[in-house]
């Protein structure tokens, strides 16, 4: 089957006063349809821009994007059309992503409007259906964003991804900027679209534990390099790089009979803007040894299906 995204050795590039920022460097994976991908990383990992490569708001500097087959590394005008209404993206912070001049009915039919996809009429009646899809009640139709709490804010741009029925959607931090209690509704909200509208979608956030039920695979990112991935289940019951067994030892389990040790990563976290060569986790990994200052490791599949990258991931997990 064709996957709906497919990148192959992408990678973006800034220039900046101080040299080139590697913002994400050599990734290759692929998404398959109505499934979801979780892309997990600290705070300037390289993982938004990814999205945004992936969007076709940032050009890459190197390597292929596929959607479903088709080329659109370089898209023409017509293809550039078509992905606005294929991919959609659901921001990080809803207030500051809406226009807080327009009331919510407006908001949602905004991008219908924008690409000409149906009448007043028809856009009005679909506005009313999207409201009751996420769970927005009618009667906030005229509401401002100002009026509305994080949660209802954040259904607004689920609403807004909606309504041009597109078959991929971008959900960048959709939930790191609410409070717990609504965080699950919102997760359980997209998971029940992906099966009811066989939606397909990156899921970009810092937080593990928000991507283990939503995710059917993982791909762990740490300054814009991927260094591990696979499915889902495998990652939380066996991760083999050093940089996500941090991350899991992070996760509080929520029983007082079970306890594990966390792991301290310690260490200056390396600079993005014109790396070394060596592995961008040795200053923090408690494993490294002198070739990890020197080249940086390959990804591998080092398990069926769990790749990782790093030169000893082996000899760290006991595998032969
Ligand atoms: Fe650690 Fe070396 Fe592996 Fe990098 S390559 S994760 S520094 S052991």
């Amino acid at each position: 089957m064709t996957p709906i995204v497919q990148v192959e050795h992408l990678c973006k590039y800034f220039k900046t006063p101080r040299g080139q920022l590697h913002a994400v460097e050599d990734l290759s994976f692929a998404i398959q349809e109505k499934t979801t991908l979780g892309v997990v990383g600290e705070s300037g990992c390289g993982k938004s821009t990814l999205g945004r490569v992936i969007m076709g708001l940032h050009e890459s500097t190197a390597g292929t994007l596929l959607l479903e087959g088709q080329d659109v590394t370089r898209p023409t005008k017509a293809q550039k059309k078509a992905m606005r209404k294929d991919i959609q993206m659901i921001f990080q912070d809803p207030y500051s992503s809406l226009d807080p001049r327009m009331c919510v009915s407006d908001l949602i039919a905004e991008p219908m409007k924008a690409l000409k996809l149906c009448d007043k009429d028809e856009r009005e009646l679909r506005v009313a259906e999207l409201m009751d899809t996420v769970g927005l009640s009618r009667r906030f139709a005229f509401s401002y964003p100002h009026e509305l709490d994080g949660g209802r804010r954040q259904r607004i741009g689920i609403a807004r991804a909606l309504s041009v029925d597109p078959k991929f959607i971008v959900c960048d931090e959709p939930v790191s900027a609410l409070d717990v209690s609504i965080q699950a509704q919102i997760l359980n909200l997209l998971q029940d679209l992906q099966d009811q509208r066989g939606l397909t979608y990156m899921f970009i956030t810092h937080n593990l534990s928000v991507v283990k039920h939503i995710s059917h695979s993982i791909l762990v990112m740490y300054l814009g390099c991927e260094v591990e991935m696979c499915d889902s289940k495998e990652l939380f019951r066996q991760p083999l790089h050093p940089y996500t067994k941090g991350l899991l030892s992070a996760i509080p389990i929520p029983s007082i009979h079970v306890q594990r040790e966390e792991i301290i990563m310690k260490g200056e976290v390396t600079s993005p803007i014109n790396p070394k060569p060596g592995c961008r986790f040795a200053s923090r990994c408690p494993y490294a040894k002198d070739k990890c200052r020197e080249s940086l490791p390959e990804v591998e599949e080092v398990l069926p299906g769990h790749y990782a990258a790093c030169h000893y991931v082996r000899e760290i997990n006991g595998l032969t």
